[in-house]
């Protein structure tokens, strides 16, 4: 008798437009690794009897996406520092026993695409600019905060959830005004758009980047557009960019590698593979 080939998927609400499934397909067939990985559509009010049928199936663990992140946490029988402080899990894994341990890979992957462009991370030793302060926010501080920066300024249009961010994550976290690109900017060595801005071709950018200096390295997590105008703007100022396609293949390692058993490479061939119409 051999063993069952390991399970593993995703879960969310809507799934149709997750590449999740395509990115861990192009691993399964590259490594021949004997596994599935299968996109789940799961309801908010169904998760609790969702992740007890997948343990009851067998399943190693799953991805989970939009609106499960935060929800996931109150079901799991361990959670990681990450996804505690991020206060969502991405990751989750059964254990020989049943037991679920959830983790959150986002801001593993998030400083995993700025190494590979960067990569003793030198962009995060001085101060960093963050638009927006919503779920993926969390996770980008809280990875940039494991990674020693020493000053993050959090910019929002709505500032409350900023400042209830600074409260989160501690002093190193400061609150700047969106009217106030000047503190923003001053002196930053990275530039992170974290806002959803940006996902509409038409979408400005959604703030002015006119004092960014241009030895600063700018990112954008949207991956569609790949190209998106905050990362035109600051190109047009002579700053270094580095698109989010490569956060959204990174954070997919360690899953890959807890339910297949193999760890995975993030290479151009896995970017043309998740690109493809
Ligand atoms: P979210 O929780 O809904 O937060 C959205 C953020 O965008 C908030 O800060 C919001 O500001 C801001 N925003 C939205 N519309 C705006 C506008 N018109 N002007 C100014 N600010 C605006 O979303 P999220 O989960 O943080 O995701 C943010 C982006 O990151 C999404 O595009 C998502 O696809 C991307 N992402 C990428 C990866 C990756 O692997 N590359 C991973 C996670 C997320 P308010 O607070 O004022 O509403």
């Amino acid at each position: 008798m051999t063993a069952p080939a390991p399970l593993a998927g995703v879960i969310g609400d809507p799934i149709g437009h997750s590449k999740s499934p395509r990115l861990h397909g192009h691993w399964l067939a590259q490594l021949g690794v004997p596994g599935h990985y299968i996109p789940i559509h799961v309801r908010p009010d169904h998760l609790v009897n969702a992740l007890d049928g997948l343990r009851a199936l067998g399943f190693a663990g799953v991805n989970v996406t939009i609106p499960h992140k935060e929800q996931v946490l109150a079901h799991a029988d361990q959670v990681t520092d990450a996804a505690r402080s991020i206060g969502a899990a991405n990751t989750l894994t059964f254990d020989a026993a049943g037991q679920l341990h959830a983790d959150n890979t986002d801001a593993y992957g998030f400083l995993q695409n700025l190494r590979d462009h960067d990569p003793d991370l030198s962009c995060a030793k001085g101060p960093v600019a963050i638009l927006g302060a919503g779920g993926a926010s969390r996770a980008v501080i809280w990875a940039l905060l494991d990674a020693g920066c020493p000053e993050l300024r959090l910019a929002n249009r709505t500032e409350d959830r900023a400042q209830a961010l600074a409260r989160r994550f501690g002093p190193r976290v400061k609150v700047v005004p969106v009217d106030r690109p000047d503190q923003l900017w001053s002196d930053a060595s990275l530039a992170v758009n974290a806002t959803s801005l940006g996902m509409a071709t038409t979408q400005a950018v959604p703030f002015d980047l006119s004092g960014l200096p241009d030895t600063a390295l700018a990112t954008d997590l949207i991956y569609t557009p790949l190209d998106t105008a905050f990362l035109q703007a600051a190109r047009a100022k002579g700053c270094a960019t580095v698109d989010g396609l490569g956060m959204l293949l990174h954070q997919a390692v360690p899953g890959f590698e807890r339910w297949f058993g193999q760890r995975p490479q993030v290479t151009d061939a896995l970017r043309q593979v998740v690109l493809a119409p």
